[in-house]
């Protein structure tokens, strides 16, 4: 068996907000420089994108398709929105699927054919939906599944509640960049579902397109395998996924809207969810609605593959080199210069031994270390606004500044505005 690292989850330029260079050539151009063997064909059920793609692939066996220009692996997928407001990832074997699932969908969205229908809207609910796919040999999770928009968890308190009837045939869920296997597993019911990690990109630059992606053991590239990997949990054929730190996520804790003073689950229900600082509106972050659904215990099942936090690597030149700008010249130049000396990016956030890496450049390598190491800290996010990652040099650092950063946040409130949340 052989290892491939997958995104499957991003969107064409016919969904709402996304870059009009994604386009397959320049997609699998910029997977190949990220590291990416295997890629969703992203809004494959919209009529403007499946022409783009029949122009652009070339099928090959088992519902696997690649582009003109390089041997990147797609395979047909999208993300659809239902009439519960919930989005789910789609994976269609072939294109007759796609006829026959656009066919029972036409009558329920006048979206597939519409310039800005990449995601269709559908009037069907999350077990129609399910339905529909399975019945035409699909596959079907639900998408970023804690977000507190369009995610399961904002509405339901379970998978198999929201997807009644076909709630048992369900066998993934996608965590969102909003969520990690750690979060998620403390929900008991979730240790029973094999987790992807995707990036849901807008853009095809590989500071965006595999910012979260999933390593998959698979014999050879085909639809059959993907399916395998995950409906059957127990061969274990996920063995790593690589994403963001959820608590860089921008509504990761409950906190206010306005001033971002955060809040305990407990402390925001005293003071009635309002901000006792300024008034504002106090938003409940995901971690806090993970608490609610948890038995309180942190483990994982034994088919459950390490959880590699990381960044992109453009974001860890930027901290190294101190430019606001992720586009600058400077970021881009060193960028290319490692990943012409490593093959990939992926290669160097993950596999490439950092001895290697600090021969090219001494601070990246060794921030790349700190990643893989865990030693990476977060001011977190919530109420809106994004957390701010710091990099420690080791563990010592990591330890100290975690203590600082917890004693920052006991001292947020005043022994008066304490008061407030006892009886
Ligand atoms: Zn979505
Ligand atoms: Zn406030």
């Amino acid at each position: 068996m052989r290892e491939f690292d997958c995104d499957l989850h991003y969107h064409s330029p016919y969904s709402v907000g996304v870059s009009k260079n994604m386009l397959i050539p320049i997609i699998a151009e910029q997977a190949e420089l990220k590291g990416l063997n295997l890629l969703s064909s992203a809004d494959c059920l919209n009529g403007h994108w499946l022409k783009h793609l029949k122009q652009n692939l070339i099928e090959e066996e088992n519902g696997i398709f690649k582009a003109k220009n390089n041997s990147i692996n797609f395979v047909l997928g999208t993300e659809v929105q239902c009439s519960d407001r919930l989005h789910h990832v789609v994976f269609l074997p072939d294109f007759n699927a796609i006829e026959e699932v656009r066919k029972k969908f036409s009558n329920h969205t006048r979206e597939l054919d519409s310039i800005m229908g990449g995601r269709p809207r559908l009037r069907l609910n999350a077990e129609q939906v399910a339905e529909i796919i399975f019945d035409a040999k699909g596959i079907l999770g639900p998408a970023h599944a804690f977000t507190p928009y369009f995610g399961v968890f904002a509405y339901f308190d379970s998978i198999k509640t929201a997807y009644g009837e076909q709630g048992k045939k369900i066998s993934f869920m996608e965590l969102g960049l909003s969520a990690d296997t750690f979060l998620a597993d403390k929900i008991p019911e979730n240790r029973n579902y094999v987790f992807l990690s995707n990036s849901d990109s807008h853009s095809p630059w590989p500071f965006r397109l595999g910012r979260e992606f999933n390593r998959i053991k698979l014999k050879q590239p085909s639809f059959k395998e993907l399916k395998k990997a995950l409906e059957k949990k127990e061969e274990k054929r996920i063995s790593l996924n690589v994403g963001l730190d959820p608590k860089e996520g921008k509504y990761h804790r409950t906190a206010c809207q306005s001033c971002y003073l955060k809040y305990s689950l407990n402390e925001a229900e005293r003071v009635k969810w309002k901000c006792i600082e300024c008034g504002k509106e106090i938003k409940r972050g995901v971690k806090e609605r993970i608490e609610m659904l948890s038995d309180g215990k942190n483990k994982s099942p034994d088919f459950r593959p390490e959880y590699l936090h990381s960044l992109p690597l453009q974001e860890i030149i930027q901290s190294s080199v101190k430019i606001k700008l992720i586009t600058s010249n400077k970021i881009q130049v060193l960028w290319k210069k490692f990943v012409e000396e490593f093959n990939s990016e992926i290669n160097i956030l993950v596999d490439e031994p950092i001895e290697n890496l600090i021969k090219v450049d001494k601070d990246i390598g060794e921030k790349i270390d700190c990643f893989r190491k865990g030693f990476v800290l977060f001011e977190e996010g919530g109420g809106g606004k994004y957390g701010k990652p710091i990099i420690c040099k080791n563990k010592k650092e990591f330890e100290q500044k975690k203590f600082e950063l917890e004693q920052k946040e006991k001292k947020q409130f005043s022994s008066e505005q304490k008061k407030l949340f006892d009886f």
